[in-house]
């Protein structure tokens, strides 16, 4: 087994959460595991280093699992960390973006002037399914003049085609 099928084989599949029909995709037991945060880092590293040529600004991380390895990301990549959060949540001045999602109607925000324009940017985010929670956190980058090199997830669910909805590239570790 390689080490990227060791961190697949630590995500769990839990039927009907959050309602009725829905699969979720749990990746938190990877969390339990330092030798498998260590090897998702260092693989999107590698990734990043070897297949971007431009040098990485910022990591946008979105709420709320984007969280858990964007700023170990950033850190890594020497990029600032900012996170796309839920309404009302986040301090100062912010732009706001709607978005529809698998569970209704929800809205993102963005603090004003944590991405200059120009700046070269990575949205990190756990898993991609139909696109319109990435889709949303790249129109506030975009609003805010930022560069978007890249989407990055852990997990897309490829039936779903989220990525057609994204205007940069997207890199997936684990498919389903
Ligand atoms: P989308 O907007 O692409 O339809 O949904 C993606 C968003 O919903 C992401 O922020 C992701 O965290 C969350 N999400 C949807 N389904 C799942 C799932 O099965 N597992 C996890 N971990 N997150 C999910």
């Amino acid at each position: 087994m390689s080490d990227i099928e060791k961190v697949k084989s630590l995500i769990r599949t839990i039927p009907d959460f959050p309602k009725k029909g829905i699969s979720f995709k749990d990746i938190f037991p990877i969390f339990q595991d330092p030798t498998a945060v260590e090897t998702l880092i260092s693989y999107l590293v590698n990734h990043v280093n070897t297949t971007i040529n431009e040098k990485v600004d910022v990591i946008v991380g979105l709420d709320a699992r984007g969280f858990l390895f964007g700023p170990i990301l950033a850190l890594r990549l020497g990029a600032a960390f900012v996170p796309v959060r839920k309404q009302g949540k986040l301090p100062g001045e912010i732009i706001s973006a709607e978005f529809v999602k698998e569970y209704g109607v929800d809205i993102f925000e963005l603090q004003k002037e944590a991405i200059k324009p120009g700046q070269n940017v990575i949205i990190v985010d756990d898993l991609i399914a139909t696109g319109g929670t990435a889709h949303a956190a790249g129109n506030l980058v975009e609003g805010s003049g930022g560069k978007i090199l890249e989407y990055i997830f852990i997990i897309e669910l490829i039936d779903l085609n989220g990525k057609n909805l994204l205007k940069a590239p997207v890199h997936s570790i684990i498919r389903y």
